[in-house]
């Protein structure tokens, strides 16, 4: 008969705790030993901080001030502006509050306030790229959710709670990680409340929503789902402090432009009226929107106060979407100049190209989001050749881009 084994025999224990292959969640063995799971990690930190240490604190005027950089806001915003063209007052905005959390987290200032923001704006004028590109800046977590999956506890959805998720998975798991991260609440305009009247329907995805993310957005310890969706009793909850992670919400919140023009009527009987009413640009009325108006439009106060960064997005006109596909550093035409580069091809893109590229966004309603589509129904014939054509350069002309654009556009980008 085989000799059974000793708790502390061989590999089937870990060397430096003690604990056998059923009391861990992995047991790594190398031959005659084995580490756990646990002790890896803890070794693995103590390496990192042994090799290089500090290398997570910053230095400013010779004071530790935290773990990550303090960037100031000029910075913020010059960075902001490689990547996102225009949305001058959006970028600012952004630049500040995130400086002033930043500071708030390093200092560890209970003085301040946290700074969520909410950005409002038509689809597709770069919300979701200015959250992206200050947390690629930041290096720090980032995560995206959509708030129309969120519903009441109890009904067909996500809880709330789901949000925490992404993050977390961002951060491998490593939770003081998330605890500083940002998360980027996208179509937040989706839980207003339907109607002033909460008694008539169900608001399943409506008030009950805002109520449960406020919790959220104020900073609390919450039970979070590692795995998302539905909360069930068996799974296990990783508790988050949202104290210091950074909401940053966005909406289109259509229709909104309509309590706007009330509320500016409204002031134009007011003192002060005239002055007001001479310089209103009645074409863009979100650049003036204000705390009220989203009140009106349903979002409950209490989740206004806890968005108290307020600011617009300006719509693309053509110079900024011919702008973006040349201007910012990873823009379309740098990227196909790359991609034909690699094969040893100069791309040269005529400028009526470019025209004609926005043109054919602005006719079909697209956006700066149609711009890549259209690119690719005119670039693809050209890159399925380039590799095996042995040209030294290739010169994409306006007639070129039309026929690919007659070719392609039904399929690629839906033009009938
Ligand atoms: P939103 O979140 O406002 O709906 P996105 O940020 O997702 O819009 O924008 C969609 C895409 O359009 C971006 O990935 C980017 O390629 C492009 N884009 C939109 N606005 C801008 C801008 N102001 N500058 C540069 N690119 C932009």
């Amino acid at each position: 008969m085989a000799k059974k084994k000793d708790k502390h025999e061989g590999g089937d224990h870990c060397a430096f705790c003690g604990r056998g292959q059923e009391e861990v969640d992995l047991l790594i063995s190398a031959g005659e030993v084995a580490i756990c799971s646990d002790c890896a990690r803890m070794a693995y930190e103590y390496a990192k901080e042994a090799l290089n240490p500090g290398e997570d604190h910053i230095r400013t005027n010779g004071k530790i001030v935290g773990e990550s950089k303090l960037y100031k806001p000029a910075e913020i915003k010059a960075f902001l502006d490689e990547y996102v063209i225009g949305q001058e007052e959006a970028k600012r905005f952004l630049a500040v509050a995130v400086y002033n959390h930043y500071k708030r987290i390093n200092l560890k200032n209970d003085l301040i306030e946290k700074s969520n923001i909410l950005m409002v704006g038509p689809t597709g004028t770069g919300k979701t790229l200015l959250a992206r590109t200050i947390a690629k800046m930041l290096n720090v977590p980032f995560a995206i959710v959509d708030a129309t999956v969120l519903t009441e506890a109890g009904y067909v959805g996500e809880d709330v709670e789901s949000i925490l998720t992404r993050l977390l998975q961002d951060a491998d798991y490593d939770v003081s990680k998330a605890e500083k991260g940002i998360v980027f609440i996208d179509e937040i305009d989706k839980i207003a409340r339907k109607s002033d009247n909460p008694s008539i329907t169900r608001d399943v995805s409506g008030e009950g929503v805002q109520q449960a993310l406020l919790k959220i957005l104020e900073g609390s310890l919450v039970n979070v789902p590692p795995q998302g969706g539905r909360k069930h009793p068996e799974q296990r909850m990783i508790t988050v402090n949202t104290e210091n992670i950074l909401f940053i919400c966005g909406g289109a919140f259509e229709g909104i432009d309509r309590h706007i023009a009330q509320r500016l009527n409204t002031q134009v009987i007011g003192y002060g009226a005239r002055k007001k009413h001479e310089t209103i640009d009645t074409d863009n009325l979100i650049q003036y929107v204000a705390p009220q108006d989203l009140r009106a439009y349903g979002l409950i106060p209490e989740i206004i106060g806890r968005l108290p960064v307020l600011c617009h997005l300006d719509p693309l006109d053509r110079p900024t979407l011919l702008a973006i596909l040349t201007r910012p550093k990873n823009a379309l035409v740098k990227q196909y100049e790359e991609l034909f580069a690699l094969d040893g091809i100069k791309l040269k893109i005529k400028p009526e190209v470019l025209e004609f590229i926005v043109d054919t966004s602005i006719q079909y309603k697209l956006g700066a989001r149609g711009l890549r589509s259209i690119c690719e129904a005119i670039m693809t014939d050209a890159m399925f050749d380039a590799p095996t054509s042995h040209k030294k350069s290739l010169t994409i002309t306006l007639d070129y881009a039309k026929e690919k654009i007659d070719k392609f556009a039904g399929k690629m980008i839906g033009l009938e």
